[in-house]
Formats: C-alpha cells, structure tokens, sequence
C-alpha cells in the first residue's frame, strides 16, 4: 500500500455538508488492490488482536461487530484502513465516527475517508492505519509497543492543540449556538462571528473588557483601596517594600494571625495566610518577594473561599473552592492517600482536566506540623487533613457550587463592586464563613476582583451543578440570535463565476454597505484590492470574514478549493450555481460531469434553511440541486416559457426571468422589470446572451438578501466590464475599420456563449484565434474545433507556449480534426505561434469585421491590438 495524497478538508466539502473536518486519503493498494481482506492469510485474527476495540464498529450490516463481520467475510483493504483510523483516534480520546471509502477511475487506488477533531492527529492516524494494516497483512500482527507509541503520540498532538478549558467552554457553546469562531494567528486569540459582527476573546477577556478595569483589578492594593472608599468589606492591611517594615505592618493590621502576599500575583503564587509568629512571617515575606516587588501584609480573617462571577452586571454563578485535601481512611498515610487521590482520572497536569494534582510545597509541611501529622501519619476515618492552604483549583483545590445559595445583598454588593472596578466579566474573592448570610454580618472580606477569571470551576465544579456561564457571555456579545454573522453570498459554476461575483459585489455595494468579495482575479474590500491572485479557496474566503470592516463578503467559490479543503465557510445565505459542464474533468478525482455536478451543488447545499440557492433553470444539472438543498430556491432563466420556473413561480416561488428584453424578478402575480439588457453595459447591449444570463443570477441573489429594485437597476446600469476591470472576459476593441474581442473562454461551454455573441455580430466577417490549454482531453479540442467551425468564417489554429507536456502541433490537430468534421469546407489555417497567429488575423482583418482571440495570455493580446495605433475600448458598444 502506498499513500498518493493527504488532504485536509476543514468545511462543507464533497463528501458531507454537515461533517467539515475530515481527512481524504488517496491511498494505492498496489497487490492488495485484488485480494479482498478473507484471503489474506490469518489477516482478521491480526487485526483483531491488535485492535479488539473494532468490535464496537458497527458499519453496514448495523450491529456490534458488524464491521469485524465484513473483514471476516472479505472486504477491500481502503476499508478496514478507514475504520482502523477512526479506531485509533477514539482510542486516543479523540471521539470520531464519520468514514467512507470509495474507488476512483484508477484502479487500485481508493479515496479514504474520515473524520478527525485535530488535523495533525487525523493525518497521524491515516498513516499509522496503513502502516498497522500493512503489518498485519506482511507478519501477521502489529507490536503492541508500536500501537501503545501511536496512541500516546496520538494523544500528546490531541493535548497540545487543546484549547484552555475556559475558551473551550466558550467556544463549544458558540458552535451550539451556531457562531462560527476561529483561532488567531497570534496571541491565543479568538474571534467569535464574522466581518463588522466579530467579537474577540483571549481566554475569558473579551473586547468589551476595559484595560483600566484589568490593570486596576491585577493591582490587588489600589482595588482594596478604590472598594475601602466605596465602603466595601476589604482586609485591612498596608503594602511594604522592605522587610524592617514587617513588624510595623503587623502591628498596624492588629496583629497576628496575618496573611502574606506579593501585590500582583496570581493562582495563589507567593501567598502564606494564617501566618501565626515572626518567622513564619519572614519566611512568608521571602516567599512573596519571589514573585512582587511589593508585599501586602494583611489581618487574617478566617472562613471559607468563594469565588462569585460577575458577567455583563450579573451574578451568574458562585463556587466555593475547598483546598486541597485528603480524608483518611483509618488505614493509609497521607503520603498514600495523595497518591490515591491523584490518580483520579479527573485530575490532569496544569488545567488540562478538571482537577488538577495535588503536590506539596513548603507551605503543606508547615501546615501538616500544625495538624499534628506528618507525611507518614495514618489520620483516623473520616478525617479531613489539609494539604494546602490556598484553595486554589490549579494547586489541587476542588470547588463547590454555591449558585443557588448566595445572599441577595451579597448578590447586590458583588454586581455593584465589579461595577466598580469597571470589568465586563470578573470573579471575586469572598471569604467569609457562609455565603448564605450578608458577609457584613459575618464579618467576611472582599479579598481581590480577578480580570479574566477561570471558568472551572463553575462548568465542571466536583461538587453541584455545573453552570453554563460561557452561554452569559455569548448573551453578552451578541444580544440577538444572528448578529454574530455578516450575509455570506457564495459564487459557483463551470463559467461567468467572476463575473457574477464583480458583478453581485457591486450591485450590493449601491446598498452602502462595505463588500469583501474574492475573485480569480484577487480580494477586494469595497473598491480597494487587498491581494491579488487567484483567491477563490477558503483561505481568501476567511480573509474577508475575519475583516472587520466587511459588511457583506461575496465570494468566488471554486472547484479547487472545494475539493481542496472544502468551503470556507459553514452556511452561505445565499448559493449560486450558475452552470455546470465539462471542465477540469479528470483532476482530482472528479471524472464525470455528474461528480463535477455534486461538487459544485455543495454551494447550494451549505445555505441555511432560511437563505436561498440561486439556480439555473436552463441547465438540468443545476436545477436538479434543488432536490439536495434544504435552502429556499430561486430559479433564473433566459426562457420566458419555463416550464419548471413557471410552477416554481405558480407555487410562491421567486425567479429571474429574461422576457420581452427585460431581465426582471417575478413573484406571485407580480413581475418586476428591472432593466432592458440593451441597457446593461454588461451584456453587450443585449448581444451576449451568457451574460444576460449571469447578471440575472447576480440580481436575483441580491433581490432574495432584500436588495432593493431600484439599487439593483443602478448597479447593472453602472457595472463595466473593461480591460482594468476584468482583462480578459469579452474585452471588445474598436480598431477603426474593424473589432477585435479578447476572451478567456477555455472550454466547449464557454465557447459555445463566445458563439452566441459573435454570432449576434451581423455587420461581417467573423474570424477566429482559437486554442486551449494541453492539459484538457484530445475529445475536448476535438470538441473546441467543431464548435469554432459552427462560428467563424475564418480560423487561425494556435497552441500555447506552454503545451502542458503535451507534442507540439498535437493539440492543433485535434481541432482541426473538429473543424473539418464539422465543415470540410471551412477556411483555416494553422499557425502554432500564439504572437503569430494574432498578428496574422488582425493583419488580414477586412472592414466591418470581428477577430476573435482566445489567447494563453491576455495581456500580450491586449498589447497586440493597442501597439495598432488608435484603438477604443468599448465597454458599452452601440
Ligand atoms: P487567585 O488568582 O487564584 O484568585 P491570588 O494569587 O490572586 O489567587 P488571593 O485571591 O489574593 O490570591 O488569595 C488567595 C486565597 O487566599 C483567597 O482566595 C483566600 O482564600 C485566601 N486569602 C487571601 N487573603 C486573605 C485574607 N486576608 N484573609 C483570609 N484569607 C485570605
Ligand atoms: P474561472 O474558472 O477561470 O475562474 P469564471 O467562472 O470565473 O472562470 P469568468 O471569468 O466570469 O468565469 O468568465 C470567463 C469566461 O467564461 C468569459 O470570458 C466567457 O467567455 C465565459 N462565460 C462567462 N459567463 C458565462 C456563462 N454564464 N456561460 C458560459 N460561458 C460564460
Ligand atoms: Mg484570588
Ligand atoms: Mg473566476
């Protein structure tokens, strides 16, 4: 077996709508392309002793065992090395379930496919798949201590790419809640929705969080202060920077017992409390001095920890956290009962789990001392013996919820203290014995106000309900149920994908509103490029998404990437397909026109149920996706008559219909004509049928997002398709005596619009520059060939520079072949020189008529025909 390609597909995508993250694998079987899994000797018995976890896969026959029943039985190894993949993801903690497997035209190579939650883990277990199968396949079975390597390598990328559990939590109840977010580049970033709608987090500060709020709260002696003036319950104590003024400080808070900390610390680094005589002290203030320059120096006030959250103004939820500790059993030593304790699966390293490992620091001895244990002690049943003396979740602590139990009035002062501070979502520090009484009455303290304070221990907390506090914080973000989003218009088909998208941005933009859109061409956001290139990926797409400044993103959406790594984003509010045909085909998988259909219907299919697909009625292929899409549907047609639109139309349906040389919306009863084609610069004053056709697609999208008629009309009126514009599609040249049109059209459908317009063109003669890349079929140059026949009256065969790999005079030949099938009569020549040939044409152009170039490069053709002295441009030909 050999792996050809890995690719990573990371939205909507050819092989699911719904399941964006999977791996496909092209993978080579070589000799195992013919021998089904039951004649490999002792194959099952391998596998299933390496992996008798694959018992739980049920696969077709639907039942336990079910798959491990098909590779007893026999079945193509591209299979069992799908269901290995998932396997061992799930056994690294990775929970996955979705796979398909699927021949291509080659044979022997199969499409592999299956999902993943971390990308290096899901790549990971594609080629741990093959080489686990392979193993089984050369010796029988796969060393335990290899599969035990993968698993742990498995789990470490898992751990690694994991989010912190706060933003975790934020982000699972976004994706609930259908808010698309992303990762930054930089900073542990996270931006929640799209364009102008985004919202930022970094962990659990958000962009609304005030910095004079955060530094005021991070300064724990200025925030006692500023709440002492409001007349809050804080700690008594003064702030030293050297340690002769110890003794003073501790008189000055009354007294021992007090509580040592550094000024700005943090996670309870540096603290001693309960500090009963002068040499803890001094050791305390040692230990603070190793994190702050300043040291608070604090009475002591005994009672439990709380901490209370606060978001956008409310109390949502109140933890009490117990430090760490163990409880005796009567039989073990402490030491024993730590160990115990942490080998709870809960509790992980750092705050990768919801617990974290006790472990001890020279605070704990101290305490055990005054306990009266040691580490060997053996403390009764039922005996709780602290280990800590901070209550810190990320030193060992657990917590406890508390939500349902708080007092109004401390509700009242904790949402007015954070007030105070100035923070958008903060965490407070109460201590105080009950939580249930007025801390006023109990003598309790506010002891510090946390900026972006963990989440923990409030969605996980060991004891209570757990509390959705990361739902108050999207409530906070985003008020309403779809401003997270911006309107996605996502652009398809075969040809005239461009010029739709120009066209629908800027249609869109007589709105007002600020337009990202992508094209072949490059990213533009309102009238500005950003980048140019050929940005018609994903990537291009989260470009304009992630742009604050975008209001609306219309985005060229094409085959590549789609196929590459599926598109960009989850929902469109509205997919236009404009046409499917022959194009592309045999790359990547996708040999026939009917696969290529399913491709392109992913844009129809990822629309929200409430948004619409724009179809072409005209193009059986296209209509045929409104079987698949769960979206509204819009039909546009250049048939009057339709029989499909008129039912559609009869059933409350919206169209776009070219009738009576109006390109207009109907709806009910009604039909509303938006302009005459003659009038649209566009269409060529009505003689480009293809174009007719596309500026009705790119209507009806912006009619279905309310756009409103009027803004429509204005930007079909003022939309130009020139040479700066869009070079190379239909760009038409007045040289005087004669025109000549320079197209990009690189295929028999696009040829076949070139046709219909050249064929509008009465005044003369009609020559033609054709020829086509050399990496298309020899059917479609023979193709090409027939279709110039049906055309030009002359035809001037060229090949581009670049044959592709493909032998010079090749290509020609095959057209020529078309040509004369065709029309043996038809006059042509061949002249394989790209410069050449166009030069040839134009030099023998006679009065009134049309030399059509198809060029390799559009710019070189554009300088042949301006070095010919005075040449008009015409955008709007009369
Ligand atoms: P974190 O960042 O986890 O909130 P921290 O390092 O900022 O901790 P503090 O919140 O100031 O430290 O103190 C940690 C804990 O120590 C408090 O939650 C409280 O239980 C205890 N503590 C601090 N100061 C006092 C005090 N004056 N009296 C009693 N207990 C105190
Ligand atoms: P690409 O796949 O190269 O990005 P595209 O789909 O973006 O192409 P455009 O750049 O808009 O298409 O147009 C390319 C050429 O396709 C045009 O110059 C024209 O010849 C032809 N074309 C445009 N619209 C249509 C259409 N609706 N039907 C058929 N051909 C069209
Ligand atoms: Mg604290
Ligand atoms: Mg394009």
């Amino acid at each position: 077996m050999r792996i050809l390609k890995i690719q990573t597909l990371r939205g909507p995508n050819y092989w699911s709508i719904r399941r964006h993250k999977l791996i496909v694998m092209r993978l080579d079987l070589e000799k195992l392309a013919d021998i089904p899994s039951n004649e490999i000797p002792s194959f099952y018995e391998g596998l299933v002793e390496a992996l008798p976890s694959l018992e739980g896969h049920y696969c077709s026959p639907g039942c336990r065992g079910g798959f491990l029943m098909r590779v007893k039985e026999g079945t193509m190894m591209g299979h069992i090395v799908e269901h290995v993949a998932l396997e061992l993801q799930e056994l690294a903690g990775m929970s996955v379930g979705f796979g398909r497997t699927r021949e291509t035209a080659t044979p022997g190579v199969f499409q592999v496919v299956f999902e993943y939650l971390n990308e290096e883990a899901g790549r990971y277990a594609g080629r741990a798949a093959v080489r686990l199968c392979q193993s089984i396949v050369d010796r029988g079975r796969y060393p335990k201590a290899e599969l035990e390597q993968d698993i742990l390598d498995l789990k470490d990328l898992w751990r690694e790419s994991s989010l912190g559990p706060s933003t975790e939590a934020i982000v699972k109840e976004a994706e609930k809640r259908g808010i698309p977010w992303t990762q930054l580049s930089a900073r542990f970033l996270i931006q929640l929705g799209y364009g102008v709608n985004q919202k930022r987090l970094q962990a659990t500060m958000t962009n609304h969080t005030g910095i004079l709020g955060v530094e005021l709260a991070c300064d724990k002696e200025a925030t006692k202060r500023i709440l002492a003036a409001a007349g809050a319950p804080v700690p008594k104590g003064t702030v030293i920077n050297f340690l002769d003024d110890l003794e003073e400080a501790i008189e000055y808070v009354g007294g021992y017992p007090i509580v040592i900390k550094p000024s700005d610390g943090n996670h309870g680094r540096g603290i001693t409390i309960d500090i009963r005589n002068s040499d803890e002290a001094e050791a305390a203030y040692d230990a603070a001095r190793l994190v702050s320059r300043s040291i608070i120096v604090e009475r002591y006030y005994p009672g439990r920890d709380h901490r209370v959250l606060v978001i956008n103004g409310k109390v949502v939820a109140v933890a009490e956290r117990v430090p760490a500790h163990v409880v005796g059993n009567g039989r073990s030593t402490i030491s024993e009962l730590i160990t115990e304790t942490n080998q709870d699966p809960n509790r992980g390293e750092g705050h990768d789990k919801i617990l974290t490992k006790i472990e001890l620091d020279h605070n704990s001895y101290q305490l055990l001392e005054r306990q009266g244990y040691t580490l060997k002690s053996i403390p009764p049943k039922g005996a709780t013996c602290y280990l800590r003396a901070t209550a810190n979740l990320s030193t060992g602590g657990i917590a406890i919820d508390r939500t349902d139990e708080i007092h109004p009035e401390n509700v009242w002062l904790a949402e007015r203290i954070v007030k105070i501070i100035g923070l958008d979502i903060a965490g407070m520090d109460i201590v105080t014995t009950d939580i249930s009484r007025p801390i006023r009455e109990m003598d309790g303290v506010v002891v510090e106000v946390n900026a972006a304070p963990g989440f923990r221990m409030h969605v996980a907390p060991s004891v209570g309900t757990p509390r959705n506090v990361a739902g108050a914080v999207l409530d906070m973000l985003f008020p309403n149920e779809h401003s997270s989003l911006i309107p996605i218009l996502s652009v398809t088909g075969t040809n005239g994908k461009t010029t739709t998208t120009r066209l629908l941005a800027h249609i869109y933009k007589q709105t007002g509103k600020v337009v990202g859109y992508t094209t072949t061409d490059g990213t533009y956001i309102g009238d500005y490029l950003v980048e140019s290139g050929d940005n018609t990926g994903p990537q291009s797409a989260h470009l304009i998404l992630e742009d604050p400044t975008v209001e609306v993103a219309v985005l060229e959406t094409a085959r590549g990437g789609i196929l590459r790594s599926g598109v960009g984003f989850a929902n469109a509010n509205v997919g236009v397909v404009l046409n499917v045909s022959a194009d592309h085909l045999g790359i990547g998988d996708i040999d026939t026109i009917e696969q290529l259909a399913n491709l392109k219907s992913v844009v129809a299919e990822a629309v929200f149920p409430d948004g619409y697909a724009v179809l072409n009625a005209d193009d059986h292929r296209v209509a045929a996706m409104a079987e698949k899409t769960k979206a509204n549907v819009a039909y546009f047609t250049m048939n009057p008559d339709s029989e499909l639109v008129r039912k559609h139309v009869e059933k409350g349906g919206v169209a776009a219909v070219y009738e009576n040389g109006y390109l207009s919306v109907v709806k009910g009863d009604w039909t509303h004509r938006i302009e005459r084609a003659e009038n649209i610069p566009l269409t060529m004053s009505g003689r480009a049928p293809f174009m007719i056709a596309n500026a009705l697609a790119a209507s009806l999208a912006a009619f279905v997002q309310n756009v409103t008629i009027e803004q429509i009309r204005a930007g079909l009126k003022t939309f130009r398709a020139s040479v700066s514009q869009t070079p190379g599609r239909m760009n038409l040249f007045n040289l005087g005596q004669y025109h000549a049109l320079v197209d990009y059209a690189h295929n028999p459908a696009s040829y076949e619009a070139l046709g219909s317009f050249v064929r509008n063109w009465n005044t003369g003669q009609r020559i033609g520059v054709v020829g086509g890349p050399g990496d298309r079929r020899d059917e479609d140059f023979v193709t090409l060939g027939k279709l110039s026949a049906e055309i030009f009256d002359y035809i001037i065969v060229k090949e581009d520079d670049d044959t592709r790999g493909r032998s010079r005079g090749s290509a020609a030949d095959l057209i020529i072949r078309g040509i004369t099938q065709v029309n043996p009569n038809c006059r042509y020549e061949s002249v394989l020189d790209e410069t050449a040939a166009i030069n040839k044409a134009l030099d023998m152009a006679p009065d009134n008529s049309l030399v059509v170039i198809l060029p390799e490069s559009v710019s070189r053709a554009i300088k042949l025909i301006k070095v010919r002295g005075l040449v008009i441009e015409e955008v709007e030909p009369q």
